[in-house]
């Protein structure tokens, strides 16, 4: 690694004083610029553990209203674990990678059965509980308990990869994380990192001149550069540093498109409903409206009554919602599902989003 940066000024921090700046530099502006989050400001690992659940692959946009909802519903883990598993999905609903729920289901009931409902208050310890990785183990474990562990999530990675000026490999971005942490307010530290790669040191666009720690930064001049130059210069250039893993630049999966149909019909306050097998690749064991993926004759009993757009992972889907299509085989699949008994149930998005347009829910 090179000593100087390209404005002549100091590389990542290295030594203690270096260091010390560095963490100073960064803890001062999370505490004057950071977002004001219902997970913030709270030690409770509860709390703290379902927002990195649901902060999985969702924007924080979208967690916030299901975080405050899912909170009332399972004020804590003795409740969660006591509950039914649908009563979770059903709260769940909306936010998408179901898996996330049942294995946040599983752990709550580990906690309580093998715990006493105590949670660890290591990363380690998390560590051996179902569902739990290294990134979310140590951010519980720093943010609750003030474990001086790293997190390295794809913002931090983005922040590490620029502040080295290099391509480091996952394994080196969290030994660097760990030089890097501060020990006094590890929780705090790890939380500003995230909060800077998701703020300032955006992939396409890094906002240097604000950046607090842009003495330490490698390739602050490259960036400011970048941000000169006319969107298709900065895209190629954010292609050259890597920065694969944010938005849909090069490297992104490629989207697949697919069209379905779906009938929307309601009977004397119930909706006809279908469960998804146990074992479906996605969204297992939860209700949909019944859908089919061939287009239908436009005759009578097969209304066209919307089209949505809807996507899921990599696909996005054209959904042709009917309205009485109960003339169509496929349409007569299911059970016929109360109003009050569809708010308790474990439904999907698309089929929540459908609902709700049609002033059903
Ligand atoms: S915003 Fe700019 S100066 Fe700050 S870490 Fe990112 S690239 Fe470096």
């Amino acid at each position: 690694m090179s000593g100087l940066n390209k404005d002549g000024g100091l590389t990542a921090p290295a030594d203690g004083k270096s260091l010390a700046g560095f963490r100073r530099a960064l803890l001062g502006w999370y505490e004057a610029h950071r977002r004001d989050l219902p997970w913030r400001g709270t030690r409770d690992p509860y709390r703290i553990w379902l927002s990195e659940i649901m902060l999985q692959q969702t924007r924080v946009a979208a967690v916030l209203g299901h975080y405050r909802v899912f909170l009332e519903r399972f004020p804590d883990v003795a409740t969660l674990a006591a509950a039914r598993e649908d009563a979770v999905l059903a709260a769940w609903s909306g936010l998408g990678y179901y898996r996330r729920a049942r294995m946040l289901h599983h752990c709550a009931r580990e906690i309580v059965g093998r715990h006493g409902g105590a949670f660890p208050e290591s990363a380690d310890a998390w560590r051996e509980l179902p569902g739990i990785g290294r990134y979310t183990a140590a951010a519980i474990a720093s943010i609750a308990f003030g474990e001086p562990v790293a997190v390295v999530d794809g913002n931090v990675e983005r922040v590490l990869k620029r502040i080295y000026a290099s391509g480091l490999p996952p394994q080196q971005c969290w030994t660097r994380a760990e030089e890097l942490i501060s020990h006094k307010r590890p929780g705090d530290f790890n939380q500003a990192m995230m909060e800077l790669g998701a703020t300032v040191c955006l992939p396409a666009g890094p906002r240097c001149p604000v950046c607090p720690v842009q003495k330490w930064c490698g390739t602050r001049a490259d960036a400011v550069r970048e941000l000169a130059r006319p969107a298709k210069v900065a895209t190629a250039g954010a292609r050259r540093t890597g920065e694969r893993r944010n938005g849909r630049g090069a490297g992104a999966p490629a989207r697949r498109q697919r069209e379905i149909w779906c009938a929307l019909d309601e009977r004397h306050g119930r909706v006809r409903l279908v469960k998804r097998a146990r074992d479906a690749s996605i969204m297992a064991g939860m209700w949909e409206l019944p859908e089919w993926t061939t287009a239908p004759h436009t005759a009578n009993g097969n209304a066209l009554w919307r089209t949505f757009r809807h996507s899921i992972t990599v696909t996005d889907y054209t959904v042709h919602v009917m309205r009485d299509a109960g003339g169509r085989a496929a349409a007569r699949r299911g059970r016929w599902m109360a109003l009050d008994e569809i708010q308790q149930l474990p439904i999907t998005g698309l089929t929540r989003k459908i609902l709700k347009a049609g002033g059903i829910i």
